[in-house]
């Protein structure tokens, strides 16, 4: 196991813990892939889990093709279809209704409309600055820089109260992994200002913070979920409250994880 001393970091930490076991982070593009949804309850329900929430991604005009968001004007429909299917599942398990929005200051109207136009238990922020439309030059940023702007805009997400829950901080590490960002010898203790600051304005709001386990399951690093271990540790000085989510786009990662991680919560 990475970190060593996981129960000495539970008991000494101010954490709340949350004894109900719930996955908050799940992707079945349920409007797109027929019985995907039903196959993610099903593993829930298996796994013991008393309440997921299902949290496709919202429409987005800066990414017209990907195949896994909700389509445009769709946002309604996307909700009743998640009620649903939670209608069906009632006396198995707790389904609620999620969206996992991209956050960047520039288009903060268009995910309020996106909000409005759906009815929501839970949002879920999230910050993908890969995403060609930001302009971002891949191949001429470091991977410091580029990880201090992610962090920035996690605060500036924060802060604009229109999240319950940010999730994937260190969501660099696979960016990392996957784009030509030049090297400077990048560890977390790089951004550690930012993180600290980010942790404050969590502290502050009360906003989550999720432990995502994507990491756990595509393998890019072995230093941990989202957020890394070290970076787990470093934030146990702040009252922070946490949320589990496997990010699962598909039912075998529906609840990944959760033993390993269910003591940070
Ligand atoms: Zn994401
Ligand atoms: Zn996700």
């Amino acid at each position: 196991m990475p970190y060593a001393n996981i129960t000495d970091l539970y008991e000494k930490s101010k954490r709340k813990y949350t004894a109900m076991k719930r996955d908050y982070h799940m992707h079945p593009n349920i409007l797109k892939v027929p019985g995907q949804a039903e196959k993610f309850a099903k593993r829930a329900a298996d796994l013991g889990f008393e309440e997921i929430c299902f949290t496709d991604h919202m429409p987005f005009s800066l990414t017209p093709d990907e195949s896994d968001r909700i389509e445009p004007g769709m946002v309604s429909q996307y909700c009743e279809k998640v009620r649903e299917t939670a209608q069906s599942f009632k006396n198995i398990i707790t389904i609620k209704t999620g969206i996992e929005i991209d956050f960047h200051p520039d288009y903060t109207e268009e995910v309020k409309s996106v909000l409005a136009d759906g009815s929501f238990d839970y949002v879920l922020g999230s910050s993908h600055l890969n995403i060609a439309g930001y302009g971002i030059d891949m191949e001429h940023t470091s991977k410091s820089s580029y990880a201090a702007m992610v962090i920035e805009n996690y605060i500036k997400a924060a802060e604009s109260g229109l999240f319950d829950t940010i999730t994937h901080i260190d969501v660099y590490r696979w960016v990392f992994s996957a784009y030509p960002l030049s090297e400077d010898g990048f560890t977390f203790e790089r951004i550690r200002n930012e993180l600290e600051r980010l942790f404050s304005v969590l502290e502050r709001t009360g906003v989550q913070l999720e432990i995502n386990a994507a990491p756990l399951y595509k393998r890019f690093d072995s230093l941990g979920p989202y957020p890394e271990y070290k970076i787990l540790e470093m934030a146990k000085d702040y009252k922070i409250n946490y949320i589990y989510g496997s990010d699962a786009h598909m039912a075998e990662h529906v609840g990944f994880g959760y033993d390993l991680l269910k003591k940070f919560l």
